[in-house]
């Protein structure tokens, strides 16, 4: 046995990584559970949950993810947090320019220290927030490619792209050889 891991079943952890506040505990609730609690204003109690996609090549993907508990707040628990971690969602609030530089901090921290093969996604969330848009979705886009990064602008709020998220990233992560 090679927990739980053969060609057919990837079993991966996922950290997400960015400011507070841009809704990461959101999009894993929405993602795990199909739900968004307007109400809850900080981060929701559980740290860890998964979830197992399917894809049409009839391969599982399960993902363990890591929500923080707010150690974003302090870069230097980071390492010990997304350590091991074959996927990191980098996230941002697309009304929010300081959150666009944080993520960018997250993503030349996991170049220097992440896993080499690492799949970084760069998200913009609450795009359901049009009118306060403050970050461009050239922005993202052009930031992504660069970085060899797969972006996606997503609304835990109304579902909007979240299962594309990770559909997106199940589909790119090596596959470990038969
Ligand atoms: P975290 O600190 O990154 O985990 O952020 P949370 O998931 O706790 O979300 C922070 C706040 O943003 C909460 O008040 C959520 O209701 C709100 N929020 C999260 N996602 C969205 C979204 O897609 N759209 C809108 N409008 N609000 C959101
Ligand atoms: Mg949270």
């Amino acid at each position: 046995e090679n927990g739980g891991q053969d060609a057919k079943n990837l079993r991966v952890k996922l950290v997400l990584l960015g400011d507070s506040g841009v809704g990461k505990s959101c999009i894993v609730l929405r993602f795990v559970r199909g739900q968004f609690d307007p109400t809850s204003k900080v981060t929701v109690g559980a740290s860890f949950l998964s979830q197992t996609i399917a894809l049409q090549d009839s391969t599982t993907v399960k993902f363990e993810i890591w929500d923080t508990a707010g150690q974003e707040r302090y870069a230097a628990l980071a390492p010990l947090y997304y350590r091991g971690a074959a996927v990191a969602v980098i996230v941002y609030d697309i009304t929010s320019p300081e959150s666009f530089s944080k993520a960018q901090f997250w993503v030349k921290e996991l170049q220097k220290h992440g896993s080499p093969d690492i799949v970084m996604a760069l998200v913009g969330n609450k795009a359901d927030l049009l009118e306060k848009r403050e970050v461009a979705v050239q922005d993202g886009t052009e930031y992504a490619e660069k970085n060899g990064m797969f972006f996606i602008e997503t609304s835990a709020k109304t579902a909007d792209n979240i299962n594309e998220l990770f559909e997106e990233i199940a589909k790119r992560l090596p596959r470990p050889a038969v």
